[in-house]
């Protein structure tokens, strides 16, 4: 919070005081962007000092977060996840350079969202709530619950009916109250928001909060410390409401604003065939318009976006592409993840593989430029997506001629 200017909107780029519980702009209703003192910054903070910094995961990065030093944060260690550069990946999508897969999926609750939830719960302490609440297609509540639970707050979920149950299961473990909703994502949204409201809780829902999108930048400023602030040319990332996306984006500007960085990677947002409106507005040119939510990458289902206009910015900023893929190219690149790099994720996660590939053999991404992967959720949400991606197992009675007829049959092992 030291170094918050004040919160500016991204529409009559007024700027406000940064309340602890800030969502829109108070003037037009616009959305609000948290905007630091970047040459104070500069001055006091630098890349030698984080390398001597003790501090592990995203609180690392503290001088760019919304959070007040010494308020009470999660003790969950959310972010420094590995970054693995991986040859047989890439060439396995036709690429010669290694890909840079950032696995999220490890995070304490199993999704990058841990890292605007963590932010989230240390916002309602210092806002001195007592109960915080979401509506989230399953990420967003698991790791608010769990987050929420790691701080002794209580949490409150809207979950639409179809949410998997892996991701329903860790709410219920976390303890938080769950609400399944008899509806689309949309609804259960606006259900949230009415609650809210009316029994004046925290709001976790992340679009319209300015604070969470910082959040969940960190996942690309430790990204470009684990590559000694030299990013690649392309960096893919899966879009659903378009926070991540627009985070990405919010990283790169502040990195490159402290001088940092030189060049912006250029920002490949992907999201599935079956429900695809923001990339439908940047194809058109047009206005995002709500779309049906017809994809088993239940995260990125989200027929009304939240969040589309800082997401389309950040394409247009770094001059990035969006992209839609099928389902089948999702769980294509999910069972490639699995065999060829031992990553296990979620039918979400795998889609931003999925746009990459795509590209590259579209020859927008080039053989020899390098390519950073995101990859958002974890396998182990939605097993029974898991099963579709990789096929059929053997199964036999205990007699080991019939494991020979496997073995040596020539079938696939
Ligand atoms: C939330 C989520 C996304 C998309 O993030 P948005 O901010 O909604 O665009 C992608 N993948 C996973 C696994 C997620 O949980
Ligand atoms: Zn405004």
């Amino acid at each position: 919070m030291e170094y918050v200017s004040g919160l500016r909107c991204i529409n009559c780029h007024r700027t406000w005081p940064p309340a602890a519980e800030s969502s829109l702009c108070p003037g037009c209703g616009g959305l609000l962007d948290v905007e630091y003192d970047y040459s104070l910054l500069a001055r006091r903070w630098s890349p030698n000092q984080l390398v001597a910094s003790r501090q592990r995961g995203m609180w690392r990065y503290l001088p760019l977060l919304p959070v007040d030093p010494a308020a009470p944060r999660p003790p969950l260690a959310v972010g420094g996840t590995p970054l693995y550069a991986l040859l047989r990946l890439a060439e396995a999508v036709g690429l010669n350079k290694p890909l840079l897969l950032k696995d999220d999926g490890l995070n304490p609750t199993g999704s990058l969202k841990d890292r605007a939830s963590a932010v989230a719960v240390a916002k309602a302490r210092e806002a001195g709530a007592q109960t915080i609440a979401c509506a989230s297609t399953g990420n967003a509540a698991s790791s608010l619950a769990g987050n929420a639970a790691a701080t002794r707050l209580d949490s409150v979920i809207f979950v639409p009916a179809r949410a998997p149950q892996g991701k329903v299961a860790q709410l219920i473990v976390y303890g938080a109250t769950v609400i399944s909703v008899q509806g689309s994502y949309a609804q259960a949204f606006r259900l949230s928001q009415q609650a809210i409201e009316r029994w004046g809780w925290y709001n976790r829902n992340a679009a319209i909060n300015p604070y969470l999108m910082e959040g969940k930048k960190t996942v690309v400023l430790e990204l470009a410390e684990q590559l000694d602030w030299k990013l690649p040319h392309w960096l893919a990332v899966s879009v659903g409401d378009g926070c991540t996306l627009a985070a990405a984006g919010k990283a790169l500007v502040d990195l490159h604003r402290l001088g940092w960085i030189d060049t912006l990677p250029r920002l490949i947002g992907v999201q599935a065939a079956g429900c695809n409106p923001i990339c439908r507005a940047w194809n058109e040119g047009k206005p995002v318009q709500a779309c049906q939510e017809d994809t088993l990458a239940d995260s990125i289902a989200v027929g009304q976006p939240r969040n589309p206009d800082k997401a389309l910015a950040a394409i247009r900023q770094t001059r990035g592409q969006m992209v839609a893929v099928t389902d089948d190219e999702i769980f294509k690149a999910m069972g490639l993840l699995g065999r060829a790099a031992g990553v296990f994720v979620e039918p979400a996660a795998a889609a931003a593989l999925a746009g990459l590939m795509r590209l590259a053999n579209q020859g927008v991404v080039a053989a020899d430029e390098q390519v950073g992967v995101i990859i958002t959720g974890n396998g182990l949400k939605d097993p029974g997506a898991a099963e579709r991606a990789a096929g059929a197992i053997h199964t036999i009675v205990p007699d080991i001629e019939q494991v020979a007829t496997i073995i040596e049959g020539g079938q696939k092992l």
